[in-house]
């Protein structure tokens, strides 16, 4: 079963009364629709990764994350959908009962291994990487978050999507692949605003610079709706998550895009999104996270 997710990419105009007030137009792209179980922005930044895989005679795919980790549920995934085997490190110690996202993972076939915050932290650690590359001599390594050179190039795809007369792209976060990948093949006059996940993420401004091609200057980070740090909420961040879903029967998930959402009505009530924006903001899917949410805090989408 190979996947052909790309055929139902499609953007969603918001129907919203105070948008029009305020003459924003407000375009949603649904990478959110184009696979179950491959959602989101995490396809995108695995297809050239599987290509490599492939061409390099690699039979599995190794890779790196945390008990609701997207990445690794997306790359399981797309590894059973092309014959490979997958390999996930995960951060923390297997307990009693695993995550329903690793659960998945183990249903589909994904070989899980267990390690030390310590020793997850060296995940970049070349020294590391190569222990782990020799005790897997099949496997092709793929960064956490897909955050790798091919991880960027298929991102890029995304860029494709985009109508030209958009105004501004938004798009939520968290390693900078997808936002770098698709900022590095966008008409360069469309400016681009990431909304970071996690706390400080300004951290990220260099690394995404030093990718990018020269002249591809047109974007910024925006570092304040983080809501208290990576995976953190509070009330007014569920409450708009819930209210946005009961108004457009469109499910956010609290880590990327619920916060993204929630900073581009601030940015807009504040007027620094102004009136006449043609906006297109992207849905990177990722509500298979949302299971890591005690149960009854979004009602609306239960
Ligand atoms: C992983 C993820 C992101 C962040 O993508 P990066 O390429 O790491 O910046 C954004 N949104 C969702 C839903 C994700 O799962």
């Amino acid at each position: 079963m190979a996947i052909d997710l790309e055929e139902d990419i499609r953007i969603d105009y918001l129907r919203d009364v105070w948008l029009e007030e305020r003459q924003v137009r407000l375009g949603m792209l649904r990478l959110d629709l184009v696979h179950p179980l491959v959602s989101g922005n995490k396809w995108f930044k695995l297809k050239e990764n599987i290509q490599a895989a492939r061409a390099s005679g690699r039979r599995s795919l190794l890779s790196f994350g945390g008990a609701y980790s997207n990445h690794l549920h997306a790359l399981a995934a797309a590894a059973a959908a092309y014959g490979l085997h997958a390999i996930g490190v995960v951060r923390g110690l297997p307990g009693d009962t695993l995550s329903p996202t690793l659960e998945d993972c183990r249903s589909m076939g994904m070989e899980l291994q267990f390690v030390s915050r310590e020793i997850y932290r060296r995940k970049e650690d070349p020294e590391y990487l190569a222990s782990l590359q020799q005790h897997y001599p099949e496997a092709w390594l793929v960064p956490e978050g897909g955050n790798n050179e091919a991880g960027m190039s298929g991102a890029g795809a995304i860029a494709s999507r985009i109508p030209a007369d958009t105004g501004m792209v938004c798009l939520p976060v968290g390693t900078g692949a997808t936002f770098s990948g698709i900022r590095a093949k966008l008409d360069r006059h469309i400016p681009m605003t990431g909304f970071t996940a996690m706390k400080g993420g300004g951290y990220l401004e260099p690394g995404i610079a030093g990718v990018l091609p020269d002249g591809q200057d047109n974007w910024r980070l925006e570092t304040s709706f983080h809501f208290g740090g990576f995976a953190r909420y509070d009330d007014v961040l569920l409450r708009f998550i819930n209210g946005f879903y009961e108004r457009h029967n469109i499910q956010l998930d609290f880590v990327y895009t619920g916060k993204m959402m929630y900073g581009i009505y601030e940015l807009i009530r504040t007027g620094i999104i102004q009136a006449g924006t043609h906006l297109v903001c992207i849905h990177t899917g990722g509500l298979q996270g949302n299971r890591g949410l005690p149960p009854g805090l979004l009602p609306a989408m239960q």
